[in-house]
């Protein structure tokens, strides 16, 4: 089907009156990834992924596809495609009518647009499903068909706001290796924005992450975990204790701490089993909270108790210091 295309944000501003909802955004999002953008509520995400959908005016900047500034142009002329949180499927309509609708909009006549409708209800598994309306499916079929939906169009970027929000937690973990999937079927795009790191991590080669209206962090999803540049991205991304160290600021994965005899002197403050790991929370004497993720055979092998001294000990090369 359709490849991938370069989509750049330049100096891309969003304002709404006083508010600076995005401010001077520059990425290149590489052809055919899947992109997250992560950050916590408010920090900018959905009004970067109207504008690139062409749902919310641009205030400063642009957004170049394939090449072509879009900035100005209606969703269908950019060629890009929103799937939304709520699906917004039309109830009184069938499934293949729902994913057939934009063809009808284009004046595309019925024979076409229903064969390739039934093509794109192949792709998500919904040919079964096809003559039932939007109420007499589950929360997963619905997002099955608003994906069909969105495809339909041959977009040349899918976007994807919080798509998986409104699924339970054990279909929200089914869905996302489908649109893992998906996405590497079709060799497309998906920008999804989530303020999950489980779901950032599992599901993006590119993870963006927001906070306060910029870019606080862009790579990888391996080296954001590996290596996050400030204290936000490593709070955020969670899985890291911050530090305080010579005047500045060091983290150090929890996995990476354990309990010795020598090293920094702590307390004890929370024992948590989690099965394959043992979470031991503990404060040090210089005032900070540092998580140790110990395996199970490590832990019960020398169990602790709050309340306990202990000492934290890493390897020199798993601290990793931060900007300031
Ligand atoms: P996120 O998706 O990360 O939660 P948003 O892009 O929705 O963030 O919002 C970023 C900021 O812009 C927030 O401060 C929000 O209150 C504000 N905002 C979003 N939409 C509007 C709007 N239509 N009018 C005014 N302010 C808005």
């Amino acid at each position: 089907m359709a490849k991938g295309y370069e989509l750049e944000l330049v100096h891309l501003t969003k304002r709404y009156g006083e508010t600076v909802a995005v401010h001077d955004l520059n990425h290149s999002f590489a052809p055919g990834s899947y992109v997250c953008l992560l950050g916590p509520s408010g920090c900018g995400k959905s009004s970067t992924l109207r504008m690139i959908a062409g749902h919310e005016d641009v205030s400063d900047g642009s957004i170049v596809l394939d090449g072509q500034d879009v900035s100005w142009m209606t969703p269908a002329q950019r060629g890009t495609a929103m799937m939304f949180q709520s699906y917004a499927l039309f109830p009184h309509l069938s499934v293949r009518d729902n994913v057939a609708f934009s063809l009808r909009m284009k004046g595309v006549d019925k024979d076409t647009r229903h064969k390739r409708a039934n093509e794109l209800l192949d792709l998500v598994d919904m040919t079964h499903l096809a003559d039932r309306l939007p109420t007499q499916l589950s929360g997963g079929q619905q997002q099955r068909v608003a994906l069909a939906r969105a495809l339909i169009t041959e977009p040349k970027v899918l976007l994807l706001d919080e798509p998986l929000s409104a699924l339970d937690p054990f279909l929200r973990i089914r869905m996302r290796a489908e649109l893992k999937k998906l996405q590497r079927e079709l060799g497309i795009t998906f920008i999804h924005v989530t303020h999950g790191q489980d779901e950032a991590l599992a599901l993006a080669d590119e993870i963006v992450v927001m906070n306060n209206a910029v870019i606080e962090q862009a790579g990888p999803a391996r080296d954001v975990w590996a290596a996050p540049r400030t204290e936000f991205v490593a709070r955020f991304i969670g899985g890291h204790n911050v530090i305080a160290l010579d005047g500045g600021k060091a983290t150090v994965r929890a996995d990476a701490v354990t309990l010795a005899a020598e090293g920094m002197p702590a307390t004890v403050t929370a024992v948590e089993y989690q099965g394959a790991s043992v979470a031991v929370t503990t404060r040090t004497d210089g005032g900070d909270e540092v998580l140790a993720l110990l395996p199970e055979d490590q832990f019960f092998a020398s169990p602790k108790s709050p309340g306990e001294a202990v000492r934290l000990n890493w390897d020199e090369g798993r601290l990793h210091r931060l900007q300031a």
